[in-house]
């Protein structure tokens, strides 16, 4: 039997993840969810998290760099579907916020897939 995902009841992350909070999702498998943005800062932006509860990348641990590499690997691909433009004239941003000084909000590992044409809110 699999060990159950980590889950955290008060994070707002977890709860997008679980359906509680309502969202709109780009892509989901069994060890990630992609939802949009609430409040984009680029014409396509998307988060790609682990349904695991990790903290931020500072708690990623040897056994998930098979997961965050994965997660890369699906960002080029989520973001063509979404209408970023290929490589080279279009591309995307990726951003890992971790903690207060690295601009983190919400405390579930994510990463921003920016992109589309400028300028952009932020950046
Ligand atoms: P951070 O600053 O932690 O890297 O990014 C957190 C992001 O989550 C922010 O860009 C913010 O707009 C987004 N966000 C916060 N609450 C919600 C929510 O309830 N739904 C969605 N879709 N995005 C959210
Ligand atoms: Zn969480």
């Amino acid at each position: 039997m699999t060990a159950p995902l980590r889950h955290d009841p008060d994070c707002i992350f977890c709860k997008i993840i679980g359906g509680q909070i309502p969202s709109r999702k780009v892509f989901e498998n069994e060890e990630v969810f992609a939802f949009h943005d609430i409040h984009p800062a680029a014409p396509v932006h998307f988060m790609v998290v682990p349904k695991a509860h990790i903290p931020s990348l500072a708690q990623a641990t040897p056994e998930d760099a098979g997961l965050l590499g994965r997660i890369m690997l699906l960002a080029p691909k989520l973001a063509l579907e979404q209408g970023c433009k290929p490589y080279p004239d279009g591309g995307f941003r990726v951003v890992v916020n971790t903690g207060a000084e690295g601009g983190q909000e919400v405390h579930h590992l994510h990463v921003h897939v920016m992109g589309g044409p400028r300028p952009w809110a932020r950046g």
